[in-house]
């Protein structure tokens, strides 16, 4: 095992002065309070980057707002697909380079890095790109009588909302980062961008690449510190609309505060608790694999990914060992090794959380496999098998965000729905089965803002995703994004 090397222009980059990117210029902070950035791996600090103050918050904004005005608003639409194209371009131009950054900051394996932060990254970009032509109003014919000849006609116009603040949390930090700018971007509008503190380097570097790619200074801005910063930027009377993804508290926070704002929209995408249930006929190589392959991902630090499994009782055993069998052999170790498949969590808090879920687990449930923290630097933890004592317990309701699955077994297909529906959360699930008339009846029965039949995590930028109850409000990808970045305006024409 060994671990790959590091780019010189990726040592080059941890070395510089880091702060923001504001008007189109990079620049370091001036507040004189600071965030380690930490690799969870080794945790050791890889770089400093400085917290925006009140005043860098208002020139990102002030920035925002000129370029919607001005550079922005004169842009073509084909061109904004074309500079979007551009950009996805340079994204994987710089693959290598953006994959060593963000696995260094969050300890996502080197494979995970290429693929979804750099790779899903341009492929979403690509199809907001093509949204950047599409974005139409309608005509109507009003029914008002005509007394002396005179005509009606209306129709309505898509106009972009403004400044855009984008609230991201440090799971995926590039890809989610990308969804924000890339809607933001294609609908006309502007944005500020206010990373996790604990992942704002990637975010940093990928601002210049957009200003290669002919993004105009002042489309896109980021901010840097910790949740003060984000607050300051939901606050702002010229941020038109919010779009936040990160936990329920403080998503519940930024809802309320940008509607005591100035009634600013406000889009949330927020954590999961998700149920995965295996119906009686289900395929055990098959499930099994699936699971492992969607709940373990980034060590479980995947807002969709299954947390819950309920498994028909007489099958219970024969799932439990297959699935323990698999994650006992797999490879943990750094995530430059391209041969690990499970590297550390993402950062202390996260790493501390779940050790607080191992003790639950340990006191309320049984422990199948895993349920340690690894005895070597950074913040590595065993891969965890948990079957519930009951329905009551702790591991199926609330979100541990990290490589825990807590199996529950059930008597009768009926009794599925509400056990899957007993939680606050509802953003995704999945169904395991081939019996078709069995899925169909089920689907419209699951509280989920995603339902999946067979498969579970897997997002695609052609399929709406969000959360309802306390998942979220609001969509991303699709059609359905549109409706969250322009106003509506109607026109009506008498002639
Ligand atoms: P978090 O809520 O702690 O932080 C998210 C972001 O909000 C960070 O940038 C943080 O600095 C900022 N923030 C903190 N306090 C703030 C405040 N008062 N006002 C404004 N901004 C503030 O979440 P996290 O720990 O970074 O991420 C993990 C959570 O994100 C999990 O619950 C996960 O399920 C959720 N998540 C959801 C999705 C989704 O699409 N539904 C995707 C990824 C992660």
């Amino acid at each position: 095992m060994s671990e790959i090397s590091l780019l010189p222009e990726v040592r080059a980059f941890l070395a510089r002065d880091h702060g923001h990117f504001i008007d189109g210029q990079y620049i370091g902070g001036t507040s004189g309070l600071t965030t380690p950035i930490v690799n969870p791996a080794t945790g050791e600090t890889i770089a400093i980057v400085a917290a925006a103050d009140a005043a860098q918050i208002d020139a990102a904004v002030n920035a925002a707002r000129r370029a919607f005005t001005g550079s922005w608003a004169a842009t073509l639409p084909y061109q904004r697909g074309a500079i979007l194209n551009r950009f996805a371009d340079l994204i994987e131009a710089h693959g290598e380079e953006l994959a060593q950054l963000e696995t260094l900051c969050s300890g996502k394996s080197i494979h995970l890095s290429r693929m979804f932060e750099v790779g899903q990254s341009a492929i979403f970009l690509r199809y907001y790109a093509g949204w950047a032509t599409k974005i139409n109003g309608e005509t109507m014919s009003p029914s008002f009588p005509s007394l002396m000849g005179e005509q009606y006609a209306a129709f309505t116009r898509r106009e972009p909302v403004g400044v855009v603040a984008g609230i991201v949390p440090w799971n995926f930090s590039v890809m989610i980062g990308v969804w924000k700018i890339a809607a933001a971007l294609t609908t006309g509008c502007t944005l500020v961008l206010k990373p996790s503190e604990f992942t704002p380097l990637t975010l940093l570097r990928l601002a210049e690449l957009a200003i290669e790619a002919g993004v105009p200074a002042g489309v896109l801005n980021i901010v840097n510190g910790q949740g003060n910063v984000g607050s300051q930027l939901v606050d702002h009377p010229r941020v038109a609309k919010v779009t936040f993804t990160g936990s329920v508290p403080t998503g519940l926070k930024v809802g309320q505060q940008a509607m005591a704002a100035n009634l600013t929209r406000v889009t949330l995408e927020l954590g999961g608790k998700n149920a995965a249930a295996l119906l009686p006929d289900f395929d055990l190589q098959g499930a099994v694999a699936g699971l492992i392959q969607t709940g373990y991902v980034h060590q479980g630090q995947v807002c969709a990914a299954p947390e819950r499994v309920y498994v028909p009782r007489a099958r219970l055993d024969e799932v439990l060992e297959t699935f323990s069998g698999v994650l006992r052999g797999a490879p943990i170790g750094s995530p430059l090794d391209e041969s690990v498949q499970f590297g550390p969590l993402a950062n202390k808090p996260q790493f501390d959380k779940v050790l607080g879920f191992f003790e639950k687990a340990w006191a309320e449930s049984r422990i199948v496999c895993g349920g340690k923290a690894l005895d070597r630097p950074g913040y590595f933890v065993e891969p965890t098998v948990v079957v519930a004592n009951g329905a009551a317990d702790s591991l199926l309701h609330e979100e541990t965000f990290g490589p825990i699955i807590c199996f529950l077994p059930y008597d009768d297909v009926d009794e599925l729905p509400a056990l899957m529906n007993d939680s606050p959360f509802g953003l995704t699930a999945s169904i395991w089965t081939n019996d078709l008339s069995r899925a169909m009846r089920l689907i419209p029965q699951i509280e989920a803002g995603t339902l999946y039949v067979n498969m579970h995590t897997f997002l695609d930028p052609s399929v709406p995703f969000g959360g309802i109850k306390a998942s979220g409000i609001g969509r991303e990808f699709g059609s359905a994004f549109i409706d969250d970045y322009t106003e509506l305006k109607s026109v009506m024409i008498r002639y």
